[in-house]
This record gives C-alpha cells, structure tokens and sequence, in this order.
C-alpha cells in the first residue's frame, strides 16, 4: 500500500531522504534556471570538459521533467569521451582492438543491460544507426506485402516520424497509404485508445493484415499500451507485431522475449540518457536469427566476423540480431549511452519503476489540488497504463501556461494541441522536484 501523499514540502524531503536511488541525482548535470541572480549566462559557464561544476543545488537548477525527450547528461560522460579521444590519439586504429573499451566489441556490454531493460536474449539485441532509420530496415524485412495480406495496422496520432515512415514504405511498395494504413482512434470525445478497439481492428482485417505497428507509449497522451496483448492478437490472424519504445526503454520495464514480440525500436537519447542523436537500439525475436526468408540488407558489420574478411562472395549474416548492423560501430556517438547503462544497471529497472510510479502518482496527486488552472490529466490514472510522463490537457492557454513555467525555470515540452508533458525521471528527479514545481505552478496568477 502507498502511503497517503500530503502537500507540504516537508513531505517531499522525507520521501527523498528514504528513496534508495536518491544518490543518482548528484550523477547528473541539470541544466540552470535562466534568470537566478548570480547564476552565470550559460556561455560564461566552464566547459565541464576541463572542469566539473559544483553539485547541482535545488535553488540553481531548473526543474527539469523533459527526460521523455532528452534525458540529462551524466557526470560520466565527460571523461569517458576524453577515454576514446586519448586512445584515438595513442593508438591510431589499434584502437580497435587495444583501447580500454576495443572499439570491435565497443556496444557488446550495452547488451547486458539492455536485456534487462528489455526483457530480450542478449542475442535479439543490438545497437545501430538511429530510431527511424532502423525501423525503415526492419520493415523492409518484416513488412512484405502481398496481394492478399498487406495492410498496417497502427495507433492514429503516432509520432510523425513514424507517420513518414508507414507511409513512405507503402508507397515503397506501389501501394496507396490511404488504403494501405488503419489507424486506431479513440472514439469520438475520448483521448485514449481503447484496447478493445484495436483488438477488434485486427480481428476485422485478419485476412489482409501484414503488420501492426504501435508505438509502446504514445508520445503525446502517455498512454502505455499492452504490448503483449496487441502481439498475440496480430499473431492470431498471422501478422506481423513490432512495436516503436522510444517512450518506453529505460521508463517501463518489458518482456518483449515472452510476449513473443516480433521486432522493437528505440531511441536511447530520451530515457536512457544517451545524449542528442545517440545510436538507437533495436530487439528481433530470435526465431528470425537463422531465418534467412526474412531478408535483411547487408552491410560487413552485421556479417559473420568469422568470415568478414575473407573476401568470399555471398553476405552471412550473424545469427543473431546484430545481423541487422550495417556499418562500423559509432563509437563516439556510444560514449554516453555506456556511461548511462552503467547507472541503469546500478539502479536496477524494477527499483527504478517502483520509485517512477510513486513520484508519477505524487506528481498527479499535487498537480489535483490546483484550482488556479484548469486542465485535464489526460494520461491514463491506471498506473499498469502509463510510465513516467503526464499529459496535462489545456481547452486554452496551454501555450501561454507553458512560457510561464519555462521562465519560471520549469522545462517541460508543449506539443500540439494543447498538451503540456510532464514527465519526471525516477533516476535523477526527486520529490521536491516535483513539489517545487507544484508550488511555482500553484502561484501563478490565473491565465486569462
Ligand atoms: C522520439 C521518437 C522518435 C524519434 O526518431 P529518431 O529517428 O530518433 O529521430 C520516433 N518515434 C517515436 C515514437 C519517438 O517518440
């Protein structure tokens, strides 16, 4: 049982002085708030290259609830890029194999982590290219339609890229997207999809169904949708299931091996901390490791190292997810992600959700007492439902309330129509975090 919230401050400190992860907070860098006194513009600041900042202290930093976005750079990072870059200098291309961290092999560690993340075999994991991009190359493989099956099922409102991505891979494929793509909608007056709706989406198209392809959780309600169920419905009537967890790796703990999922995407810059544009990470269910119908395009990274160089004709890919890689490992662009997944793994995913749905649940709970503002969490109550992030829905002002909390030194993110995401990170935000932010908010003059 949670114990009953309060709204006095005293009540954040002692949660934040019981919270077991609360160390990993001092492991981040915040950004500042823009307008403390004393506070130097952030250009004057020392690059942390040459020299770390003083500890983050609560009236300096910005409350910072945009890890949904970008999560927070770790301390770690700073000298781990110096790492690579000493060994590049000392080493030359032996870095490949002598660098403290063999550039060869530099993602193989993530794997570990990343399974535990993920709930997949080490060997259905890997990390390449970006979001996007990866899920164009898994769709080429695993979205073959045919005159008799060939239509996508996924959620209406998705993020855009994946937007871009359906459509331009049925027209890839001389089809016509309109007739092509069914899109899920909540019903008329409703916010979220029901799950029973797509359940009976894929039911109705079962004969023409080649794939449904959902985002784990919807970037701009936070709706978190049952993955496993929507992967035994689509296999059910013999489509494909893969899913986009760019809102879900690092914030709800998954099972994508036992749900039987087809194929994932993820971006590792949003909560894993990765940093801006950081490689993405992708899961294929091993079935498919050895499954050569389920063509993949070939590039000598994702090839057999046993045979790599040989210079023999005839692409063999790995036996394992890896066998989707394409090109030499981007290592620079992995530097914050290993040092990222080292804190992940300290933290450990389940003390991270349990920590996440009690500061979401507090968060809610506080944003309720409000009566100076009027809006709607429209994020599911239902804590199975949902990860880290609120949507709070604005009928007007949104755009207005939202400047007022960013000059108020509260980065959060505006998205189209009328939403204010909200999303506090269980590995560095706290209670008071949260609770600062419901007293700044609580004092704003109403909006008119
Ligand atoms: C953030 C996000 C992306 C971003 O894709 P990139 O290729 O990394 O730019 C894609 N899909 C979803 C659902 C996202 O939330």
């Amino acid at each position: 049982m949670q114990e009953p919230f309060d709204t006095t401050l005293e009540f954040a400190q002692r949660k934040d002085r019981e919270d077991e992860l609360q160390s990993f907070r001092s492991r981040f860098y915040f950004p500042r708030k823009p307008m403390v006194a004393g506070n130097p513009p952030l250009e004057t600041q020392s690059s942390p290259l040459v020299t770390d900042r003083s500890l983050p202290t609560a009236e300096e930093d910005a409350i910072y609830f945009c890890g949904n976005s970008l999560g927070l750079q770790p301390r770690d990072v700073a000298p781990a890029v110096q790492q690579e870059l000493k060994d590049w200098q000392d080493l030359g291309v032996g870095g490949y194999l002598q660098a403290k961290n063999p550039w060869l092999t530099y993602q193989e560690p993530f794997k570990g982590t990343l399974s535990k993340l993920t709930g997949a075999r080490e060997m259905e994991l890997t990390v390449m290219n970006a979001l996007t991009v990866n899920l164009h190359l898994l769709l080429l493989s695993f979205y073959r339609p045919n005159a008799a099956r060939y239509k996508i099922i996924m959620e209406a409102g998705a993020f855009p890229s994946d937007q871009y991505a359906l459509e331009t891979q049925a027209k890839w494929h001389g089809l016509d997207p309109d007739k092509t793509i069914i899109e899920i909608s909540p019903r008329e007056g409703e916010k979220l999809i029901r799950e029973e709706d797509i359940l009976a989406a894929i039911h109705q198209h079962r004969d023409t169904l080649a794939i449904v392809l959902f985002g784990g959780i919807n970037y701009y309600t936070g709706q978190l949708f049952d993955i496993g169920g929507i992967t035994a419905a689509a296999h059910k009537v013999g489509a494909i299931a893969g899913f986009d967890l760019a809102h879900v790796v690092g914030n709800v703990p998954l099972q994508l091996h036992d749900w039987d999922v087809d194929f994932a995407v993820w971006c590792s810059y949003k909560y894993l901390n990765g940093g801006p544009g950081a490689v993405g990470g992708a899961y294929v269910h091993e079935r498919y490791a050895h499954n050569r119908d389920y063509v993949r395009l070939g590039g000598w990274w994702g090839n057999d190292e046993a045979t790599r160089f040989k210079m023999e004709k005839g692409f063999v890919p790995k036996p394992n997810a890896s066998g989707w890689n394409m090109s030499t490992s981007q290592v620079f662009n992995m530097v914050a992600l290993k040092a990222s997944l080292r804190l992940f793994d300290e933290a450990g995913m389940d003390r991270l959700r349990a920590k996440s749905l009690e500061l979401t649940a507090y968060l809610s709970f506080l944003l309720q007492q409000l009566t100076n503002i009027s809006f709607d969490i429209i994020t599911p109550i239902d804590p199975a439902k949902r990860g880290a992030q609120l949507s709070l829905y604005f009928k007007e002002h949104g755009k207005a309330i939202h400047d007022k909390m960013i000059a108020a030194g509260i980065i959060v993110d505006y998205r189209e129509p009328g939403v204010i995401r909200v999303a506090p990170a269980p590995l560095y935000n706290s209670f008071e975090d949260v609770h600062r932010f419901y007293h700044i908010l609580a004092n704003f003059q109403q909006v008119a």
